[in-house]
C-alpha cells in the first residue's frame, strides 16, 4: 500500500495521546439489558452495561421487535432502493406521519441515521436560504458541526448556551439577511439543557429560524416523549426538529419534522437523502412501534422511573464523594480531567467488576475534562448502583483520583 506510513503515524498521534479508541465485542441478550457479555481475545465476560444510548431499554422491548419480527416475516430485508427509486414502503409514510403528529408540524422526513439527518439538512439551507448566516453553539454535535461547514454560507459560533454572545454576534450582523440559530435540546456529554424559551424569543426578535436537536430527549421528555420542547411548551416556536430512532426508540434512522413547505424543499434537495438506499423497512416498522408506545401511558410510565433511576444514581455519587458533573438530566457523567486516568478506570470497571463504561475523551469533550458518562435506564437495580458505586470508591483509591470538591 502506498503512503503507508502517514496511516501509521496517524494513529501512532492518537495513541501517544491516549485517545485510540478499542470498541467492546459486546453481546446483547434479549430481555436481560443492561446485562450483556462481552468477547475479548482470551474469553467472555459477563458485564452490566452503563453507557448504552438505549436509554429506555427499547431496544429489547418485547412490542417493538415483534414488530420487526412481522415486518421482515412478511416483507422482506432491505428497502431495494432510494426513496424516489422503489425505496418507499408503507412503514416509511406511517412512521413519518407519527413523527410529524409527535412533534406537532405538517411533516417530518427520514434520514438513515441522526448523523445524516444534521448533516443533510443543515448543509442544504444555504442553498434554499441565500445570504444566510448560522448561528450554533459551540457544543452541538459533529454531525452539526459537518452540516454547516459543508453549507455554503457564513456561520458563527456562539459560546454554550451564552445569550448575551448569541445576542451580541447577531446584533453585528446585517438585519435583512436569513439567519438559522441551530442548538441541542439535551447536550449529551454535560446533560445540560439549552435555554429554550430564550432562543426562541431571540428568533423572534431577529426573524431567524431556529432548528434543534432532540437526540437525547425524544422520547424521554414531555408527556408523550416530544421532547424538551413539548415538555417546555415550546414546540410550536421550534421551526425544525431534529431526532434521532437510535436511543431512546431503541431502533436506527433519523428525522426532521417542520412546515410541509420546509420538508419538501429538504426532501427534493439534500443528497443525504436523496441518493442513498432509504432505512430498511424492518427498522421503520420497528420505530414506529416504539414511537406508538412511548406515547402511551406505558411510556409515560417508563420516563418516570427513568428519570428516578437517574436522580438515584447522581444522589448515591454526591453520596459517596465521587465529582458528579452536576447534569440536569438523565446523563450521568463523573469527571476525571485525564485521557490515561480515563482509559485505565474504564479498563479496571470492566475487566476486574464487569462494569462497562466507555471513556470519553477529547475530541467528543474538551481536554481536561475526560469523563466517564453513565447512563442508568428504568432497568438498572439500586442493588447495581450500589455495586458500581463500591467499585469506583476502590478504583478512586487504588487509582489517587480526587474527590468531588
Ligand atoms: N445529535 C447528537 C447530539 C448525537 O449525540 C448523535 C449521536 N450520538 C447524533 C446527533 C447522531 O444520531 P445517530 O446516532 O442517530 O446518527
Amino acid at each position: 500500500m502506498k503512503h503507508i506510513e502517514a496511516f501509521e503515524n496517524a494513529i501512532s498521534t492518537i495513541r501517544d495521546e491516549g485517545r485510540y479508541r478499542v470498541f467492546i465485542d459486546l453481546q446483547r441478550h434479549r430481555g436481560s439489558f443492561p446485562r450483556a457479555t462481552a468477547r475479548f481475545d482470551h474469553g467472555e465476560k459477563d458485564i452490566i452495561v452503563w453507557c448504552s444510548n438505549d436509554y429506555l431499554g427499547m431496544g429489547q422491548d418485547d412490542d417493538v421487535i415483534n414488530a420487526m419480527h412481522e415486518a421482515v416475516d412478511s416483507f422482506g430485508a432491505g428497502s431495494g432502493g432510494t426513496r424516489n427509486i422503489s425505496g418507499t414502503t408503507r412503514f416509511h409514510v406511517d412512521l413519518e406521519r407519527e413523527l410529524a403528529d409527535l412533534h406537532g408540524k405538517e411533516a417530518s422526513l427520514l434520514f438513515t441515521s441522526g448523523y445524516v439527518s444534521n448533516e443533510a439538512t443543515l448543509s442544504t439551507l444555504s442553498r434554499i436560504l441565500p445570504d444566510l448566516i448560522i448561528y450554533s453553539d459551540e457544543l452541538n454535535h459533529a454531525s452539526m458541526i459537518e452540516g454547516i461547514r459543508r453549507a455554503k454560507c457564513d456561520r458563527r459560533i456562539f459560546r454554550h448556551n451564552d445569550m448575551g454572545h448569541l445576542r451580541a454576534l447577531v446584533e453585528n450582523d446585517d438585519p435583512n439577511r436569513p439567519k438559522v440559530f441551530a442548538f441541542e435540546s439535551v447536550y449529551s456529554m454535560d446533560g445540560d439543557i439549552a435555554p429554550l424559551e430564550e432562543l426562541c424569543d431571540m428568533a423572534d426578535e431577529f426573524n431567524a429560524i431556529t432548528y434543534m436537536d432532540e437526540v437525547h430527549a425524544v422520547g424521554m421528555y414531555g408527556h408523550e416523549g416530544a421532547g424538551v420542547a413539548q415538555r417546555d411548551g415550546v414546540m410550536d416556536r421550534i421551526d425544525i426538529i431534529e431526532g434521532t430512532l437510535a436511543k431512546a426508540y431503541g431502533v436506527m434512522g433519523g428525522y426532521i419534522a417542520s412546515d410541509e413547505s420546509v420538508v419538501d424543499a429538504i426532501r427534493s434537495m439534500a443528497p443525504g437523502f436523496i441518493f442513498t438506499t432509504s432505512t430498511c423497512p424492518v427498522m421503520a416498522a420497528g420505530a414506529l412501534a416504539s414511537v406508538k408506545k412511548l406515547r402511551s401511558d406505558e411510556g409515560r410510565r417508563l420516563r418516570e422511573e427513568h428519570q428516578a433511576k437517574a436522580e438515584m444514581l447522581k444522589q448515591k455519587f454526591r453520596d459517596a464523594g465521587l465529582p458528579l458533573m452536576e447534569s440536569e438530566t438523565h446523563i450521568v457523567p463523573l469527571l476525571v480531567g485525564d485521557p490515561e486516568r480515563c482509559k485505565a478506570l474504564s479498563d479496571t470497571l470492566l475487566f476486574d467488576f464487569g462494569v462497562y463504561v466507555q471513556p470519553i475523551n477529547y475530541p467528543t469533550v474538551p481536554k481536561g475534562t475526560e469523563r466517564l458518562r453513565f447512563t442508568p435506564s428504568p432497568v438498572h437495580t439500586e442493588a447495581m448502583m450500589d455495586d458500581l458505586v463500591a467499585a469506583l470508591l476502590a478504583i478512586w483509591k487504588q487509582l489517587g483520583l480526587p474527590k468531588a470538591a
